[in-house]
């Protein structure tokens, strides 16, 4: 009575995979209970697979390579992240967001029986939201009598809702096609051609050497624009080319401007710093090489941590330096910058002009480093090969892996990565090292973030 179809391929019987570039994501979301990972297991053709009515039930892959049609892609599983119990509506949609982030197209999982509840709804906006597309799956329509369920499912408004049944394979075919039919037809992984100047901040605390700077770099040749209209006083930018391309310079009229404000100096010079940071995709940090770290350089750089810019540093005033300095100088940058390791440092004298064209080579480099995007193949085969390599130590008996990961996001690089335990910080920065290594994230801060199984 049942069709029984194993409807997936083992994506290597797929002709030259590679070819077709990095594999898209589809991922399976929805309440606990609805039949995610039946329909996984339906997809991948496992008879043996594990599916447990026991919340908890220990899985340790999420994402399988598989194709359909000849169309190979990495099915994700989030059935392992059941959320139960306090707060599960929340936790649900939080799922749904992570899960589509990773996503190129979503098979979002509804139990038919029982209707579209509340929680249901509430994936529905995020799933709107993030604009993805949305295949609906109507499960557990086992026999024809349950096509009734299925069809009151238009009302969440997702399209055509696919009947199937998980359990039986009934109308997977359809839904695989319907996956297969919104999958992109390129490669996800978009590089964001920028055209139109960059945006850079040049930061320091006051007699660093800003103007003097800006000066050198823009010559005689510089544009000076007038920016954000309608504020009380218009910070002025100048457009300025160095190297391949046109910069624009955040609030040069800040930098340049003479008068230092009698009182409250210190907190005008932070607004400056948030607001020029605010628009800005790269922040160079001017530091005097020839006196101390100062705490209101550090507080500079934080900022700059904080707000997910780029960073340069810059030791200006080289030409003042004497060998006893110089010594002091590499202790201090290790003890008080070990944060910002991953920064350029570049030295240089405003005054002379110096090493200036380094410092434009440097900012280049680190736009380079914060818009870069690791395709989620590449990313998942290399995290595997040094994961085997340093497994997590063992815990309590227990030993958390990571089970999958993606990039979330770029400007900054934004990483998610699905776990079965808690990665300790020490894991954590190995992690992002070996990324750095691998990936050359010069000058840019990366987030890492885990998604625990529960
Ligand atoms: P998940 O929590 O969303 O991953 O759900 P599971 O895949 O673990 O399924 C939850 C329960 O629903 C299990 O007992 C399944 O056997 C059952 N189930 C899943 N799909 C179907 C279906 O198509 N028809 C019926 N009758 N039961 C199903
Ligand atoms: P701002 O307040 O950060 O804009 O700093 P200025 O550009 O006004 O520079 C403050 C002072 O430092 C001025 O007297 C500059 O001539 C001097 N200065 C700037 N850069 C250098 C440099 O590389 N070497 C030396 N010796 N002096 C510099």
């Amino acid at each position: 009575k049942y069709e029984e179809t194993v409807v997936s391929e083992p994506a290597d019987n797929v002709e030259s995979p590679a070819a077709q570039g990095p594999l898209p994501v589809v991922a399976v979301v929805g309440r606990p209970n609805v039949g995610k990972s039946t329909l996984v297991n339906r997809i991948l053709g496992r008879r043996e697979a594990v599916v447990e009515d026991v919340p908890g039930v220990t899985r340790d892959r999420v994402a399988y390579e598989t194709a359909w049609a000849g169309r190979a892609f990495t099915l994700l599983d989030t059935g392992g992240w059941d959320p139960e119990g306090e707060g599960m509506a929340a936790r649900i949609t939080a799922q749904a967001e992570v899960a589509v982030t990773a996503a190129d197209v979503v098979v979002f999982v509804v139990d038919s029986v029982v209707g579209a509840t509340d929680t249901d709804e509430a994936v529905v906006r995020v799933l709107r939201r993030s604009g993805k597309p949305v295949v609906l799956a109507a499960n557990k329509v086992d026999g024809a009598s349950g096509e009734a369920d299925a069809t009151a499912l238009w009302n969440l408004g997702l399209g055509e809702p696919y009947a199937v049944s998980a359990l039986h394979g009934r109308g997977s075919g359809d839904l695989l096609d319907a996956v297969l039919e919104a999958l992109p037809d390129a490669p996800s992984e978009t590089f964001d051609e920028e055209t139109g100047p960059r945006r850079v901040a040049l930061l320091g605390k006051p007699n660093v050497g800003k103007s003097s700077l800006l000066n050198k770099l823009a010559g005689e040749d510089r544009v000076v624009v007038d920016s954000v209209a309608g504020t009380t006083v218009d910070p002025v930018d100048e457009i300025v080319t160095l190297g391949e391309r046109d910069w624009r310079f955040i609030d040069t009229a800040g930098i340049r401007r003479r008068v230092r404000e009698a009182s409250g100096a210190e907190y005008f010079a932070s607004l400056r710093t948030a607001t020029a940071l605010e628009r800005a995709e790269v922040a160079v940090v001017l530091v005097d090489a020839s006196e101390p770290l100062a705490e209101q350089d550090l507080r500079i750089i934080s900022m700059v941590e904080e707000s997910g810019r780029a960073l340069v540093l810059a030791y200006n005033k080289w030409d003042l330096l004497d060998e006893e300095r110089r010594e002091m100088l590499e202790r201090e940058i290790d003890r008080q910058l070990v944060r910002v390791t991953w920064a350029p440092r570049v030295n240089v004298s405003a005054l002379t002009g110096w090493h200036v064209d380094r410092l434009v080579r440097a900012m280049d480099t680190a736009l380079e480093g914060w818009s870069t995007r690791v395709p989620t193949g590449r990313l998942n085969a290399f995290l595997g090969e040094i994961v085997a390599a340093h497994p997590h130590p063992v815990r309590g008996g227990k030993q958390p892996r990571i089970l999958f990961a993606t990039q979330a996001d770029t400007k900054p690089p934004r990483f998610v990565l699905f776990t079965s335990g808690f990665l300790e910080a020490s894991y954590r920065r190995f992690i992002e090292r070996r990324l750095r290594e691998e990936f050359g994230f010069a000058g840019t801060p990366i987030e890492l973030s885990m998604r625990v199984r529960e």
